[in-house]
Order: structure tokens, then C-alpha cells, then sequence
């Protein structure tokens, strides 16, 4: 029977935790542990989601699910769940081992595994992310997630204490990783020759070292020479003029932002705590538009806040239908408990949230297929993720994002995973992924 060892990651919940676990593995391959499948380890370490009653769902039957694994690994919990409810997460079984400091997690995690986790020399080259919570010495070590396309990890927290949100007990206040630090990591990414890096963080328009602010992070970040840079979530009021501008006038940026919305209706919008109304949305977008013609918009919205009225959702889907918005993400509010919102008086019940839901999703992808339709015809440039070289008597299929965050599949003899390929879109899947034929 082959020996079971090594350490195995999950990630659930937002590209914060999933850069946070990038971090861990580089640290575990640096100091020589192996990271390996679950069907094959001695530990499981499960970064947790608590955003929602759901995700505390998901999270707890991800740890079942580990426990239940072949070979009994130990299992490392950390996270926002395990920050929010440790003693609940404790209690899911004996082989838990609850550890909310995310900066211990490698130590942690090569101790249980013991000299079993650990090999010689490790595994590859490694390279940086950027973890705000980590020691000094080790807050720039981590490994890329794929060698096109990096989340890069800049600022943790936030205070803004949306009535639906548990994050800011989570996470804790707004912190930033020095912009030095950041700079340095973003260099040798494209020095390895990443094509892509993504700015991420909880509330990133909460970004501070010093004078820099989000703006100077992204120009002294574009300065690296990193092929293409993106912003990842703003909150609507962080679409700063300062912002746009640097946008404009920096070509490596892509032309993409996703501001978090979350009702288009004004009663909804005071009843969550968001500190904008409808109209300050809609001069936000008229602004980007602006500055930056051709900007690609996308946002998040929930459906069935409490109190939220069919008028409520009516007003909400009219908005978005109207902000023409190239990618909707839709979320069926679902109580956490330790909210204020999970108090209040209205909860809608779960089948008109359901409903609200599906007729949202339905403007979503009327809106995306709408974006993509109106790419044909244009030339875009494609970062290839991967390529499947397996088709029988046909070229490599590639695929990949564009500049404007769609998901592109092209048939290209040559390409290779990082390639940047200049592309002229042809069509539009019935899924929304765009084809286009290589210049
Ligand atoms: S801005 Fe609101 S929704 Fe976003 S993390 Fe902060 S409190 Fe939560």
C-alpha cells in the first residue's frame, strides 16, 4: 500500500482565500513539504468562507467530506469560519485542528505531517504573492496558481459594516501590504513571466502605505512591467477620479471593473448599510464610462434582502437592466447568523428569493450575451490559461480570458499557457465564451 503523505490545500469563498492558500503552498514548498491531492495526503488544510449561511454550509460539509477521506488525514481548518466559530468547527471531530491564524498555517500544517509531508528540495521555483498578515520575511514567498494569471493579495479588512456582511468581524480592520513589498512581488512575476496579475483584497479602495493610495499602488505596479494588470472588486465610492485616470493612462491596466452594486433600489440599498444610492451608482458609471470609453462594467447584486417588496426587486431589476452591465453575479440572500441583517424583520421567504434570483440571472446573461455579441468583429487580446492538444486530426484548442474579462476559446496551432495572443472574435457561444480566429 503506497504511503500516504504530503500536504493537501481546499479553498473556498472569495480570490482572497484562494491567494492566501497560494501563499501556503509556496511557503510549504519552500521549506520542502509536498503539496499533493487530497486522495493522497497526511493533512488537509480547508481555508474557510463564512460570507453567508450557505458558505458556513459548504464549509462545514468540505470539512465532513475531508474527514471522511481514505487514510484519515488531519484536518487544519482556518478561514473565516474558523475565525467567526471555532469552538462549532472543533466540534465536527476529533482529527479537526482549528487554526485561525492564517500566518501559522504552513508551521502548522508541516508539524502534523511530520517527516512524511516533508521533501527534499521541494517542488519547482517558487514565487510571490504578497500575504499582509505574514511575517516581514515571509510575507513575499508563494508559488503561482497558474503561470498566466496571478492574484496578488495587497490589503486585508474592511469597517464598512454592511448589515448582511460578517467580514469585518472576520477579517478585522482594513490593513495594507507595504507598496515596496507589493512592487518587488509584482517584478519578479514578470521577471518569471506572468502575463497577467489581479490587485486583490477584501475592500482594496481601502488601500493605504503612507500617501499611496489605490491609484499610486496600481501606477507604481504598472510600472514593473507586468503585461496586463487588473483591479479586482471596488466599492462604488473607491471609482475615484485619481483611479480613473491612472486607468486611462496606463495601457497595461485592463479596461475592466467590477463594482459591487447590490440592489439598484434605493430602500434596499439603506436598508443593507451601502453608503451610495442609485443615482451616485449611476454618475459612478457615467464617470468610468468617461474616462476610460469602452470600460467593461460587471457587478454583484443580492435578491431577497429583508423587506425587500416586489416593487423593491422590480426597481433593483430595472436598474441593472438598464446600467448595462457585461457580467452580473447574482446572490440569493441567505442569513448569517451574527448580522444585523439576519434580525430584521422581513425575511422573504426562500421560493420568492429563489424567483427574484432566477429572473436577475435571466437579465445577467441577456446582458453578457448582449457584451459578447459586441465583440464580434473586434480584435482582443487572449491570455491563454490552457490548451487541450488532444483532438483528433483538429489544432490545439486554446482558452483563456481577454482584456475584457470574457472567456475565449480559439483553435491555435502554436499557443502555449501565458501566450498573449491577438485575436479577432468571430462568435458567441451559447455559454457566453467568445471564438475567435488568431491574427
Ligand atoms: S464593503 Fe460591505 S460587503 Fe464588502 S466586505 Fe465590507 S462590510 Fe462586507
Amino acid at each position: 500500500m503506497t504511503e500516504r503523505v504530503g500536504i493537501a490545500l481546499r479553498t473556498l469563498g472569495c480570490k482572497v482565500n484562494q491567494a492566501e492558500s497560494d501563499a501556503f503552498a509556496a511557503v510549504l514548498v519552500r521549506s520542502g513539504c509536498r503539496v499533493v491531492p487530497e486522495d493522497a495526503c497526511a493533512v488537509v488544510v480547508i481555508n474557510t468562507c463564512t460570507v453567508t449561511g450557505e458558505a458556513d454550509h459548504k464549509a462545514r460539509k468540505a470539512i465532513r467530506r475531508a474527514l471522511a477521506l481514505p487514510g484519515a488525514p488531519t484536518v487544519v481548518v482556518t478561514g473565516c469560519l474558523a475565525t467567526i466559530d471555532p469552538a462549532g468547527v472543533a466540534s465536527l471531530g476529533e482529527r479537526v485542528v482549528v487554526e485561525p491564524d492564517k500566518s501559522r498555517i504552513p508551521e502548522v500544517a508541516a508539524a502534523l505531517a511530520g517527516s512524511a509531508g516533508h521533501a527534499p528540495g521541494g517542488v519547482g521555483a517558487p514565487t510571490v504573492v504578497c500575504d499582509v498578515d505574514a511575517p516581514p520575511r515571509a510575507r513575499a514567498a508563494t508559488p503561482r496558481r497558474t503561470r498566466s494569471r496571478v492574484q496578488v493579495k495587497v490589503q486585508d479588512g474592511c469597517d464598512t459594516r454592511c448589515r448582511y456582511c460578517i467580514v469585518p468581524d472576520a477579517r478585522g480592520i482594513p490593513r495594507s501590504v507595504p507598496s515596496d513589498d507589493v512592487v518587488s512581488a509584482v517584478a519578479r512575476l514578470a521577471a518569471e513571466g506572468v502575463a497577467e496579475v489581479v490587485l486583490t483584497g477584501i475592500n482594496i479602495g481601502r488601500y493605504r502605505d503612507g500617501d499611496v493610495r489605490l491609484p499610486g499602488l496600481v501606477a507604481r505596479v504598472a510600472a514593473t512591467g507586468v503585461p496586463r494588470l487588473r483591479i479586482s472588486s471596488v466599492e462604488p465610492g473607491d471609482v475615484t477620479s485619481e483611479l480613473l485616470e491612472v486607468m486611462a493612462s496606463t495601457p497595461s491596466v485592463c479596461g475592466h471593473l467590477h463594482v459591487p452594486l447590490q440592489s439598484g433600489c434605493d430602500r434596499t440599498l439603506a436598508a443593507m448599510g451601502r453608503p451610495y444610492d442609485s443615482a451616485a451608482f449611476a454618475a459612478m458609471l457615467a464617470s468610468a464610462r468617461a474616462a476610460l470609453p469602452g470600460v467593461v462594467l460587471s457587478t454583484d447584486v443580492i435578491v431577497g434582502f429583508p423587506g425587500e417588496t416586489d416593487a423593491d426587486h422590480e426597481a433593483s431589476l430595472a436598474f441593472i437592466s438598464a446600467a448595462g452591465f457585461a457580467r452580473l453575479h447574482v446572490f440569493r440572500y441567505s442569513a448569517r447568523a451574527g448580522t444585523p441583517a439576519a434580525g430584521m424583520a422581513g425575511q422573504v421567504p426562500m421560493p420568492v428569493r429563489s424567483k427574484r434570483a432566477a429572473a436577475m440571472r435571466e437579465a445577467g446573461e441577456a446582458g453578457a450575451l448582449r457584451f459578447s455579441g459586441s465583440l464580434v468583429g473586434r480584435d482582443v487580446e487572449l491570455l491563454v490559461e490552457r490548451v487541450d492538444a488532444a483532438r483528433e486530426g483538429r489544432p490545439p484548442l486554446a482558452e483563456g480570458v481577454t482584456r475584457e474579462y470574457v472567456r475565449m476559446r480559439v483553435e491555435a496551432p502554436a499557443a502555449v499557457p501565458g501566450a498573449l495572443l491577438a485575436v479577432c472574435v468571430t462568435g458567441v457561444a451559447p455559454d457566453g465564451t467568445v471564438t475567435g480566429t488568431v491574427a
